[in-house]
Formats: structure tokens, sequence, C-alpha cells
């Protein structure tokens, strides 16, 4: 090789890496749902936010679940973008047990201009405690513009959590994403009306993920016993889909 070559390789090399640095990271939200001690905001201003829902049998509350689930996603996606030298980062809406209300989540993610958003829950039955399978809900199509785009993200994320999932329990099953329709009267989530509030987050993807049914007493078993084991592999999973689906966009 020619020094003039090499120069020139030096060079374009140089280039590639200054633009690596220079990048804007690419951001992934992840809302740990529910948190604290009381319901936070109004219904009547559409700022509700539940501090829990679902309970394992265990006494396990969701919203421990999804702040400890949710810490363990983003900072396995930090680790992999380290790894790949790729320019990603995560921000929580919420990082210890607080309860935002959706205005004030939604406010973190139209900050962190991400290339997506995961609100993470846990779900439950309510009664008879015998639904398996992992669930994404996105907002309805008649107030969602970007309703394919949303549904196309939650069934990928649907997918890549139920496979992880299966390790630990065999029976459970991607489910097809629902829509918001049902909830409030039919005026939809809360948080996807406040996310709806900041213009510039219309295209960007979003969905809820209920990992699991957790007052099913296989998902206390399986999934929820050993959660100091299970909950690592299953973050891995997430974190992995997450970083190939923002670095696509
Ligand atoms: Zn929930």
């Amino acid at each position: 090789m020619g020094p003039i070559r090499a120069a020139f390789i030096a060079l374009g090399a140089l280039a590639f890496a200054c633009r690596a640095l220079a990048a804007p990271p690419v951001t992934i939200v992840i809302d740990p749902g529910h948190g604290g001690r009381a319901d936070s905001g109004s219904m009547v201003a559409r700022t509700l936010s539940a501090s829990n829902n679902a309970t394992s049998p265990s006494g396990l509350r969701e919203k421990d679940l999804t702040l400890e689930l949710s810490r363990l996603v983003a900072a396995r996606v930090e680790q992999i973008a380290r790894e790949r030298g790729t320019p990603v980062r995560a921000v929580l809406t919420r990082a210890d047990d607080t309860n935002p209300d959706f205005a004030r989540r939604a406010q973190t993610c139209a900050d962190a201009a991400p290339a997506c958003i995961v609100s993470l829950h846990f779900n439950a039955t309510g009664g008879s405690a015998k639904a398996l399978g992992s669930l994404a809900m996105t907002a309805a199509a008649a107030r969602n513009p970007n309703f394919e785009a949303d549904r196309a993200f939650a069934t990928g994320l649907t997918a890549a959590c139920s496979a992880a999932v299966r390790q630990f329990l065999p029976d459970s099953r991607p489910r097809a994403p629902i829509t918001d329709g049902h909830l409030h009267g039919g005026q939809g989530s809360n948080f996807f009306f406040q996310l709806a509030r900041h213009p510039a987050l219309a295209r960007t993807p979003k969905c809820f993920l209920e990992v699991e049914f957790i007052d099913h007493p296989a998902v206390q078993r399986g999934l929820l016993d050993r959660h100091d084991d299970t909950f690592p592999i299953l973050a891995s999973a997430l974190a992995k889909h997450l970083v190939e689906f923002a670095l696509s966009r």
C-alpha cells in the first residue's frame, strides 16, 4: 500500500470515528409502570397513574417488579451500547419507588426525544387467575396516526419477551396486541393521552408491554420465585430487541 492511500484510509477511519463520537445518542425510554404509595394525578386531567394494579400470590407487587425489570433493561441497553460502540442510551421515567403522574412521565419522554417508548407492566386477570401470555397494548387506531407502526413495534417486542419468558414458562404464549379502546369508558389510556399532547412524539413507536399474568400460580413459580435469576435473562432479551429496533430507525 502506498503512503498516500494509507493516509486516505487513516483519514477515513478518523472521520468515521469522529462521526460516531459526535452522533447524538439514540434513546430508548422505559417507563416502569405504577409506583409509590398512592395514586397520582387525576382522571379529570387525564394524568391519573395508579400506584399498583397487579399482585402475585406471594404478595409481590407489580410496581416493584416493573421497577426492578426496567432498571435491568436500562443497564443492559447501556452495556450493549458499550460493547458495540454505538451511542445508545436508556432513560427511565422513574428510578425509584415514586409515582410520577402521566403528564410528568410524558414530559420525560418528550425531553428525551426517543426512538421508541415502552411502558413495562405485569398483568392480572383479577379473579380466576388462569390466563397466561405476554401482551402489548397500543393506542387505538381512531386516536393514533401511528397505529400500524405502533402495532409492528408491539408485535416484535411481545415476541422477544415471550421467547424469553417461555424459557421459564413453556406454556406461555405471545398474544396479539390489543388497543386501549376499552379503557376508561372508551377514552383510552391516560399515558397515551398525555403522550399525544407532545406533537414531536406522534411518530415515535410506543406501547405498553404486559410481561405476564402475575396472579397465575405458574408465573409465581416459574418466573417470580426466582426473579433474581429470571429477570436478568428477560431484561437481556428485551434490551437486545429494543437496541436493534432503535438503531434500525
Ligand atoms: Zn400495570
